[in-house]
């Protein structure tokens, strides 16, 4: 245990933010580091309760929370880094990006702020790099079996670096101009700077992997070329179908899928040219993002670093309770209002609203008609039902539109067509319990398994996809 008592004698610090007006001037990350001497009060706060929810609930990659915690007060940093390397390999990107189910499964957070996990999980791997402690794991014994990994998100990623360190040799294909998946091309620079995934890559690669960036598997190498050339190829192509909305108006100039948008902004800030034509900007314009999740978050925070003139979220769903219902206690994720970075930056958010048409000036864009929704009190299996509310319509002006209502499944393309691989009732590539799909010796592992998740559960999904894969071809 870190300190007896810890968590009565210290509060909760959150990291410090760059302020509002500042950091939507630039895309650069916003949130600071906590000086050493508090995170160490921060790491006293956790109990070591006999039960971590945190490890074994929370955290799907079952991170030892409460060990290293320990170690971070104990000044022991190194070792608090190997036990966060033993179950995560990439802590540095969800040390950012993560949504912290683990303090929501805190004992703490029964009745008190959590500890700070998330941020006492950055510390430890920000140290180690600094401090020259994260270097190439090379393996001492090399198994002469080839592996390929088709896509090079955390999932494919996480898939690669274990199985180049079980001694196997491993080239990604990567059907982009750049390798990192959502990581690279979803995710915004404010919320993770593009370097911190090359200082990894720069590890990967000197542990041996090989990254093919522009080769999109299916098209310009086939499974079958896969299969002949490869002991086991493992398919990390993530679920990459944006979810559409077929209302009059869907035609008109000036709506976007939000991956696009999002997409074309991290290449720009990488120094990627586009042509004026081409460019998506929400610089004075009235945006409407539709979709009430964590892309659409992303896109409003996006605009507002464009200089947009006014920006509006709407979601169909009714607004989420500011408190967790009887019926969704702690230690599960809490079904409650979540409020980003992004929204505080500015944005009008709206609810149980249903987009019925857009209305153009000509070709253009510059209206939504909505109606409003009543949605029933949940039944006994959590359901729903909606009506929409009687001469309810009413408009919103609309310059831009960006469509963020979610991802339906993996591309079935010819990746999936030409294997004629089984799919689940959803869409996502169907495996079995040692994550192989209907073809074998091709396995499959995170978003394209799982539909459009977190960078955790791909994390989690790449290390035991490798496992597998380690086991069949032992
Ligand atoms: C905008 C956005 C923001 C997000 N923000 C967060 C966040 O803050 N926190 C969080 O935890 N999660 C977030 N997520 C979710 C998270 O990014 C994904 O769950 C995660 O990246 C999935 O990882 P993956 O490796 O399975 O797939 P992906 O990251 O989608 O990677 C799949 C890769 O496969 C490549 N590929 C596909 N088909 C082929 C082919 N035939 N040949 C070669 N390559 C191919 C694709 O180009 C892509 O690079 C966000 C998602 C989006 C869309
Ligand atoms: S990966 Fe996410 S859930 Fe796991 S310890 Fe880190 S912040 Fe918590």
């Amino acid at each position: 245990m870190a300190k007896i008592g810890g968590y009565l004698q210290y509060e909760r610090i959150n990291p410090p933010k760059t302020n509002i007006e500042d950091r939507i001037k630039n895309f650069d990350e916003f949130e600071q580091l906590l000086a050493e001497n508090e995170l160490t009060k921060q790491a006293a706060r956790c109990m070591d309760c006999g039960i971590p929810f945190c490890h074994s609930f929370g955290c799907p990659c079952n991170n030892k929370i409460p060990d290293w915690n320990e170690m971070v007060y104990r000044n022991h940093w190194k070792k608090a880094l190997e036990l966060l390397h033993s179950t995560i390999n990439f802590p540095e990107f969800t040390g950012r990006v993560c949504p912290a189910p683990c303090e929501y499964s805190c004992t703490l957070a029964i009745n008190r702020p959590a500890v700070s996990i998330k941020h006492i999980e950055l510390q430890i791997v920000e140290k180690g790099w600094k401090e020259g402690w994260i270097q190439p794991e090379i393996p001492l014994y090399k198994s002469g079996k080839r592996i390929a990994v088709v896509g090079s998100g955390p999932s494919g990623l996480a898939a690669a670096q274990q199985l180049a360190r079980a001694g196997h040799e491993v080239v990604v294909f990567e059907k982009s101009d750049r390798i990192g998946g959502l990581l690279r091309y979803g995710i915004p620079d404010f919320k993770l700077e593009k370097k911190i995934i090359d200082r990894r890559l720069n590890q990967m690669e000197k542990e041996g992997i090989v990254f093919e960036t522009g080769v999109n598997v299916g098209i310009d190498i086939s499974a079958r070329y896969l299969n002949r050339t490869f002991d086991a190829v493992v398919i990390a192509a993530g679920s990459t179908i944006p979810r559409d909305i077929n209302i009059p108006g869907r035609e008109l100039n000036g709506i976007y899928f939000a991956m696009k948008y999002l997409m074309q902004q991290n290449k720009i800030n990488a120094g990627d040219e586009i042509p004026e034509f081409e460019r998506i900007s929400a610089k004075d314009k009235n945006v409407i993002v539709i979709g009430g999740g964590d892309t659409g978050s992303d896109c409003v925070g996006t605009a507002n670093r464009q200089g947009a003139k006014s920006v509006t979220q709407v979601e169909i769903l009714p607004k989420p309770a500011d408190e967790r219902m009887s019926y969704n206690p702690w230690p599960y994720w809490p079904l409650i209002l979540h409020t980003s970075s992004s929204h505080i930056e500015g944005c009008e958010r709206n609810w149980s609203l249903s987009a019925k048409q857009f209305e153009g000036d000509g070709n253009n864009i510059n209206k939504i008609i909505f109606s409003k929704l009543e949605w029933s009190d949940p039944d006994a299996k959590r359901n729903r039902n909606m009506i929409e509310v009687p001469n309810s319509e009413f408009s919103m002006k609309a310059d831009l539109v960006l469509l963020a209502m979610g991802f339906v499944h993996v591309e079935h393309g010819p990746l999936v067509n030409d294997l004629g691989l089984l799919l689940d009732e959803r869409g996502n590539i169907k495996t079995d319990n040692n994550f192989m799909s209907s073809a074998r010796g091709f396995f499959a592992t995170g978003d394209t398994i799982l539909g459009a998740s977190l960078v955790v559960k791909a994390i989690k999904s790449g290390r035991d996809v490798a496992e597998k894969v380690h086991q069949y071809l032992s």
